[in-house]
């Protein structure tokens, strides 16, 4: 039999994955994009002379001190890559002038919080050991979960058995419960604005501290879109086919079996195998009609929580911001409302350590709020008061970052202001979720499959079938169904590092 083929829809990370592990184990394959440019959400964008960054804070697996950083090598995202780890993983201001600094350092971080409360010393020695635990632990990259048999089960047990005891105990307590536990209200209050998301559990917390201590979740210099752009070099050179501006509308399905896609403008492609590495919902719902569904996926769109959308604010300044820290959350004056929800404090990030996003001495601000996606959808309908909304926005971050910086609202040269509905437009994602499924208490682990109950020779990738989302599991998950492939092909999967 010769090569056989595989179509894959969206050339996001998990799309350029599987298109590069499957050239890499002799598929023929092509990828069908909506765009004209690789990432998806993993991005960035130019406005008057700054690049603003829509993605990568940190990118698990950015050091050899995590088993991700072999699949970037095998993506060739990492080679020749700068790399920024940096000391604060955040700074949260209080009012009279107190100031919680999550350092990426543990023994700093312990330091540091111990002078802030030391009433609450025995909390800190039990948050810092946990995090201190977290470093020990790697997630395997090996083998497909799909594919473990018993003895790889009981291998991965015996692995994890060091970790399985904080995690079972930290992925059911919310970081807001956990942060009630201490006495000082200052402390009470900053901790959980750290990972301010509804149910977000402290298994989740303590694994990206872990993974920042280790240097191991850095920022890649060049920024998100020079990264997809990498993994994109990587699949041109191993053979593969990109066509932009080719937005899938159907998969076609004979007999159960899925034999290719048509686009919107009608044409047909054939292959021998289709995966998805587009948004899950058009895929099960609009490409394959609620056809091949049953009632554990239709629950998981029905009932499971996925991560808000955002309103992204950017803004180029004339200012260097030198030797201030790249994330700071500070309380307001006076609350501020935006697109119809009340701040009263508010996180801005300064993106002064990568010199390629802005001119010399100039400088890309950023600030994101989770929005409510109907909302905006509403407003969508009216043009003219969706841009105005917009303005509204862009005139109160500027005011209220001018409070914090005087001066600064003097200094803007560019804003930029993306709603759920730009994530929607651009990447096509569910309520314009920016990572697909939240991980809560509830969620956390949970495995999802990648394939569709009844249908034959058809796969999904990335965040969709990933629960967590992220950049490092969208990859895994491309190399996964790869890996899925070539079994039921009776083929040793393999790989190569360029
Ligand atoms: C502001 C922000 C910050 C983030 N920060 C981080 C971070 O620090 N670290 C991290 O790991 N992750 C981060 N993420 C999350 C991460 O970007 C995503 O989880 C990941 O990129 C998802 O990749 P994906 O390939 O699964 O999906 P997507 O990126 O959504 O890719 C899907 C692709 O399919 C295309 N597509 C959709 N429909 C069609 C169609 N009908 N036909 C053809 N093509 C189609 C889309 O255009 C897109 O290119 C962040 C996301 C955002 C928005």
């Amino acid at each position: 039999m010769g090569q056989k083929s595989i179509i894959i829809v969206g050339a996001g990370v998990a799309g350029l994955s599987a298109g590069c592990y499957g050239q890499m184990n002799g598929y023929h394959t092509q990828i069908f994009e909506l765009q004209n440019k690789p990432g998806g959400l993993c991005t960035s964008w130019q406005r008057k002379g700054y690049t603003i960054d829509g993605c990568l804070h940190w990118l698990v697996g950015s050091s050899p001190a995590n088993n991700f950083y072999r699949i970037w090598e095998e993506l060739g995202a990492v080679q020749g890559r700068r790399m920024i780890d940096h000391d604060e993983f955040m700074r949260i201001e209080g009012a009279g002038g107190k100031v919680f600094i999550l350092y990426t350092d543990i023994d700093r971080l312990e330091q540091h919080m111990k002078e802030l409360a030391p009433t609450d010393k025995e909390v800190i020695e039990e948050f810092i050991e946990s995090i201190r635990a977290c470093t020990r632990f790697d997630l395997p990259i090996g083998k497909a979960p799909e594919l473990y048999g018993p003895l790889d089960g009981l291998k991965l047990l015996s692995k994890m058995f060091p970790s399985l005891k904080v995690m079972r105990k930290w992925k059911k307590i919310p970081v807001q419960e956990f942060a009630q536990r201490f006495s000082d209200p200052f402390l009470r209050e900053a901790f959980p604005l750290s990972f301010d998301l509804p149910d977000f559990p402290m298994m989740g917390m303590l694994m990206t501290l872990a993974w920042m201590h280790k240097k191991s979740a850095g920022y890649p210099i060049g920024g998100s879109l020079e990264f997809s752009r990498a993994i994109e070099r990587r699949y041109l050179d191993l053979g593969g086919a990109i066509h932009y501006r080719s937005p899938v509308s159907k998969i076609l399905v004979e007999k159960d079996q899925a034999v290719g896609v048509r686009l919107a403008d009608g044409t047909e492609h054939r292959g021998d195998i289709i995966i998805s590495a587009a948004d899950g919902h058009s895929t099960i719902f609009d490409m394959l009609e609620g056809k091949y569904i049953n009632d554990k996926i239709r629950g998981y769109y029905d009932k499971l929580p996925i991560f808000p959308p955002l309103v992204h604010v950017a803004l180029g300044v004339a200012r260097s911001f030198e030797g201030l820290p790249h994330s700071i959350i500070y309380p307001l004056e006076e609350p501020v409302t935006i697109a119809g929800q009340e701040y009263k404090s508010v996180g801005v990030e300064i993106h002064n350590f990568d010199p390629t996003l802005a001119p010399p001495d100039k400088t890309v601000l950023k600030v994101m709020f989770l929005s409510d996606y109907d909302y905006w959808k509403e407003l969508r309908q009216n043009s003219a008061r969706y841009q105005a909304e917009k303005d509204n926005i862009a005139d109160k971050v500027t005011a209220i970052l001018d409070q914090r910086f005087p001066g600064l609202a003097g200094q803007v040269e560019m804003c930029d202001v993306a709603t759920p509905m730009t994530w929607e437009r651009y990447t096509g994602n569910w309520r314009a979720s920016f990572e697909g499924w939240l991980i809560t208490t509830k969620t956390f682990g949970m495995r999802m499959s990648k394939t569709l109950p009844g249908l034959k020779n058809f796969y999904m990738a990335g965040q969709w079938v990933m629960p967590g989302g992220g950049v490092p599991t969208a990859a895994m998950s491309g190399r996964n169904v790869v890996q899925i492939i070539c079994s039921q092909d009776k083929k040793p999967f393999v790989v190569s590092i360029p």
